[in-house]
């Protein structure tokens, strides 16, 4: 299955939880600083995001959203 993310970098706070347990490594930190000083996760194109929903899940700020192909 193929899947999409769409972060909102003004919800997240950088805490790398959707990084951390994407199976597909299809989040990364961004270098980019949003409004509020963090620093702010984005999705990977390259790497296959299956829509798993995973990180979205593990999102404390409901930052991601997924939707699936
Ligand atoms: S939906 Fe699943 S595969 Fe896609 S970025 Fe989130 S955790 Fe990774
Ligand atoms: S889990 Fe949410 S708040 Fe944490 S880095 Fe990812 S998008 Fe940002």
């Amino acid at each position: 299955m193929k899947g999409r993310i769409v972060i909102d970098g003004e919800l997240c706070k950088g805490c790398g939880l959707c990084v951390h347990f994407c199976p597909r490594s299809a989040v990364v930190l961004s270098r980019k600083i949003n409004a509020k000083g963090y620093v702010y996760a984005e999705p990977d194109a390259k790497k296959g995001c299956t829509g798993c929903a995973v990180c979205a899940l593990m999102c404390p700020e409901a930052a991601i959203e997924v939707s699936r192909e």
